[in-house]
């Protein structure tokens, strides 16, 4: 007897809800003893005073925002497209060495989509950076946007004539350094070794 394709896509459908219930409750499972074993810790360690309860938020509180893994998407407000005060970059490039195109931002549906911006695995849906930690369209000699008729409109409306983070003193074109190191880095993430790997490895399956 021919296999009923409705009913084979049901059994394969119901087999998909059992599977991710399954891996659900047992990580619910998991979640709940490491909750045990760290509040007990937690207990342990305020009772014999090794920390206080707020030297605990504290600490919590700013690993917290380390470990935030938010996902952002853009969405840009009706006639909000126009285009900053304009810089001219090219005498400013021996200072900058173009470091707005090391700030990140989230891309919207649309330039997902298109495929023209890359998105950063590690960070939805935010511009990719290369091992450079530019931005992947920046070119590395030039510093010349690919798809500078196309970039989107942060980079169009962009301008760091007023940006204290770029510039200690715009006009003398110093550079603020230190905000760009530590804010910036200056070696790629893990995300970024990931990335480069992944490519190279995919460029060399189609080559
Ligand atoms: S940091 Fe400013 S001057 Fe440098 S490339 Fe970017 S916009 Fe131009
Ligand atoms: S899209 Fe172009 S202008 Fe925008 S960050 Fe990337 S390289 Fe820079």
């Amino acid at each position: 007897m021919e296999p009923d394709p409705l009913r084979e896509l049901e059994r394969q459908v119901e087999a998909g809800g059992m599977f991710a219930h399954a891996v659900l409750a047992q990580e619910a499972n998991r979640a709940d003893q490491n909750e045990a074993i760290i509040r007990g810790l937690v207990e342990l360690l305020i009772q014999r005073e090794v920390v206080t309860a707020e030297e605990l938020v504290a600490a919590v509180d700013a690993v917290r925002t380390e470990t935030d893994i938010g996902i952002a998407i853009r969405v840009d407000k009706e006639g909000s497209e126009g285009v900053g005060n304009p810089v001219d970059c090219a005498a400013r490039m021996h200072a900058c060495h173009a470091v707005c195109c090391r700030l990140r931002f989230p891309l919207t549906v649309e330039e997902v989509e298109s495929g023209l911006m890359k998105w950063d695995l590690g960070r939805p849906y935010f511009n990719r950076h290369g091992p450079d930690g530019y931005c992947v369209q920046c070119a590395p000699d030039t510093h010349a946007c690919g798809i500078y008729e196309e970039r989107p409109a942060p980079c169009r409306q962009y301008t760091c004539a007023d940006d204290k983070r770029i510039w200690k003193d715009f006009d003398a074109m110093v550079i603020n350094q230190e905000w760009i190191d530590e804010a910036l880095g200056t070696g790629p993430g893990p995300v970024e070794v990931f990335m480069t790997a992944a490519e190279g490895d995919s460029r060399s399956r189609r080559a």
